[in-house]
């Protein structure tokens, strides 16, 4: 067991106040997770801040925030707290040093994505064909042969999975999340998570950038969800084009991968757009402003997926295409890499905190009603 962080214990002081004061208690899903408990194991902390989702609206709101002698700031300390955990979960064990520099090591991954595709492509391809404009059926595996991309992408990808897969499962024990329904708290957990609800702060919004309640940070956020589920959607259906229906990209303009990939992309574009704003002019007394760097590094990663995504869309039928086609896919590789190893992960985590926070709440409500 590794020994309790600072952080760890200075969220405790704070939940203990709390647990008192609870002005709170309407604000997120925290508060009435906390009332469950009269005492927080280390494992509570990190279930209670991953179930945070940095809205601030306690720090604004808090009588006993600095400079009162007390100092309460949860959303900081949780953010700590967060990191943490993605640190101690992450699969396999040595890679959870990463999220110490997770700007530098994001940053290194993408540039180190784009060098070996360039470099891969070039290896393997005649400058005439690498720089030649392509057109029709089976142009991009003209530049970068099918079974590269499927041995690159799909390899990145499996690798993520499954170290998502068994961190989720470190995670669930480490916290000591415990056995309990599973189909009404999903079905909870599920809606929380599509509709962001906990980022409405009731209605009016959440503390994005002060003491005053705005939604910039709900719509971004689910700008660049819904984008980013709309580009993996579009990549799935474009492998059943591919694979089963015998029909090799690039697509017309209007058909459903293309559709669905436009789409995506501008969503994305627009949502990493919004946070990256709010991140900037946000009040950073509230803020672990040491995770920055990599919450930076993680966008501008995802603005890039995104940006050369819709750039290629625009010139894949001329000379540009190969190598523009070689950073796209050095940086969507990079994506692929990084999911258990930056802040991509915290979907992972809050999705799991919710579950549990739902199904503590129904089994508290039906031993009340018993
Ligand atoms: S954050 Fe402050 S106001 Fe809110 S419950 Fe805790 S002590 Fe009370
Ligand atoms: S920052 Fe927002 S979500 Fe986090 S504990 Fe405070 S009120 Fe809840």
């Amino acid at each position: 067991m590794p020994t309790e962080s600072d952080a760890t214990q200075e969220a405790r002081r704070y939940l203990e106040v709390c647990n008192a004061c609870r002005y709170c208690e309407g604000y997120c899903a925290v508060f009435p997770a906390m009332t469950l408990r009269r005492e927080f194991s280390t494992g509570d902390m990190q279930h209670l801040a991953n179930l945070c989702h940095g809205c601030k609206g306690c720090y604004h709101s808090c009588q006993y925030a600095p400079p009162h002698a007390f100092g309460i700031n949860l959303p900081s300390s949780f953010a700590t707290i967060r990191n943490e955990s993605y640190e101690q979960y992450a699969w396999p064990p040595a890679l959870g040093n990463v999220f110490k520099r997770n700007g530098t090591v994001v940053s290194l991954v993408a540039a180190l994505g784009i060098a070996l595709a360039l470099i891969l492509t070039a290896v393997i391809q005649d400058p005439g064909v690498l720089y030649g404009a392509h057109a029709g059926p089976g142009a991009f595996y003209q530049v970068i042969p099918w079974w590269l991309m499927v041995v690159l992408a799909g390899g990145s990808l499996g690798f993520s999975v499954l170290a998502l897969t068994v961190g989720a499962v470190r995670y669930w024990r480490g916290t000591g999340s415990k056995p309990g329904p599973v189909i009404a708290p999903a079905a909870d957990a599920t809606v929380d998570i599509l509709t962001l609800r906990n980022l409405g702060g009731g209605g009016h919004g959440c503390n994005d950038t002060d003491e005053g309640f705005a939604t910039h940070r709900r719509w971004s956020h689910q700008a660049l969800m819904y984008g980013f589920l709309l580009c993996f959607a579009s990549t799935s259906v474009a492998t059943v084009y591919d694979h089963w229906l015998a029909l090799e990209a690039p697509y017309a303009f209007l058909s459903l991968p293309v559709q669905l990939g436009t789409w995506g992309g501008a969503l994305m574009l627009l949502g990493v757009i919004g946070l990256t704003w709010v991140k900037i002019v946000t009040d950073p007394v509230p803020v672990a402003k040491h995770l920055a760097g990599g919450e930076f590094a993680l966008l501008a990663l995802l603005f890039l997926v995104a940006a050369t995504g819709l750039l290629l869309l625009g010139i894949r039928h001329t000379g540009a295409m190969g190598v523009l086609l070689a950073i796209h896919l050095g940086l969507v590789l990079s994506l692929f890499v990084t999911l258990p190893y930056s802040k991509m992960v915290h979907g992972l985590y809050r999705g799991l905190a919710l579950y549990r926070s739902a199904q503590e709440k129904r089994t508290m409500k039906a031993s009340s009603s018993d």
